[in-house]
């Protein structure tokens, strides 16, 4: 993959405006004030501003002019100043959201627990697990779709990036369906170039395996399937790998096709039935049509009937032809 050029991240270490937010949030009163602002925010209410008075007491500061000192190190970048008071910015909403989100819950996991669903490959029961911020799921036979976890003996069929939040009040079906849910809304703003946690520019690739085995998983790439889509953030360094049948998926065509075959790929994706009739009826093949320049085409079958999309090395959708049975 080319190097991310353009990213305001390159002079991260010699300063500038990422080196000051972080240094913004390293001091305990400063936090205090963001927590602080945060509990008084409601959606949708027309005034949340905190007056300076009530806020200082809340915060708790003995010491005034310190807490001026460090109320003002925030206004204009975390902190709105207004005439009836102050409240955050979206930038402070932001940095307490993602902290809130990322570690503000307390730690969960969830074992390993078997769900009603099945390995695509072999048919064995899955199971999933929550572990370090990632939904896995696991077939308890065969050796799975993917390996990166090389301490771990189980199959890998699917990994999701989960925030802890999204473990509260749901049951282990939900969980899943919640982590497909998100990285699908991550990976289809990501298919139409906008990061979802930065809103900056996304590169897109496809890789394909020079010497792929076919036969089970690939001891070069660590895959089952030849080829795979990775896109990622050139600004916030965020990135999804997904299989190419889930960009082809995406395609308006093929929501269509299966559409008309009963099938609907972006609605009731909160239900396990769904996501398990999606990977039941509506398999995806790549075939590698050229090296160089990479294009791949990623044929789905419903009933027998097919549709094909062409991919190029970009992602981009170079064609899409139909077939009926
Ligand atoms: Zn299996
Ligand atoms: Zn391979
Ligand atoms: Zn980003």
């Amino acid at each position: 993959m080319s190097e991310q050029a353009g990213s305001p991240l390159e002079d991260l270490t010699a300063g500038g405006p990422a080196i000051d937010a972080f240094e913004l949030l390293a001091n305990e009163t400063r936090l205090a004030i963001l927590v602080t602002l945060w509990e008084s925010y409601r959606p949708f209410a027309e005034d949340t501003t905190l007056q300076f008075s009530e806020l200082r007491e809340r915060v708790g500061t003995a010491d005034s002019g310190q807490f001026n000192y460090h109320l003002d190190r925030l206004t204009d970048h975390f902190v709105d100043a207004t005439d009836d008071g102050y409240r955050l910015s979206d930038a402070g909403l932001t940095v307490v959201r993602s902290v809130i989100a990322g570690t503000g819950i307390e730690e969960r996991t969830l074992e390993p627990t078997t769900v009603d669903m099945d390995c695509k490959l072999c048919g064995s029961p899955a199971e999933i697990a929550y572990e370090d911020g990632w939904v896995y799921v696991f077939c308890t036979e065969c050796d799975g779709l993917w390996t990166d976890r090389s301490d771990d003996e189980r199959g890998q069929l699917a990994r999701f990036s989960l925030h802890p939040a999204a473990l509260a009040d749901r049951t282990p079906e939900e969980i899943y369906a919640a982590a497909w849910l998100t990285t699908y809304q991550k990976l289809h703003s990501m298919i139409e170039g906008v990061c979802p946690t930065c809103s900056g520019p996304i590169e897109r690739s496809v890789v394909v395996c020079e010497d792929h085995e076919d036969d089970g998983i690939c001891g070069n790439c660590g895959r089952n399937g030849r080829g795979a889509a990775r896109l990622s953030c050139a600004v916030c360094k965020e990135w999804v790998q997904s299989t190419l049948g889930s960009i082809a998926k995406y395609h308006p065509a093929v929501v269509g096709f299966c559409y008309r075959h009963g099938l609907e790929l972006q609605y009731g994706v909160e239900s396990l039935a769904q996501i398990e009739r999606r990977l039941d009826e509506a398999t995806s093949k790549v075939d590698l049509v050229s090296e160089t320049p990479p294009r791949v085409d990623v044929t789905t079958e419903m009933d027998g009937d097919e549709i094909r999309v062409r991919l190029a090395e970009d992602l981009t959708v170079l064609e899409v032809s139909e077939r009926t049975a």
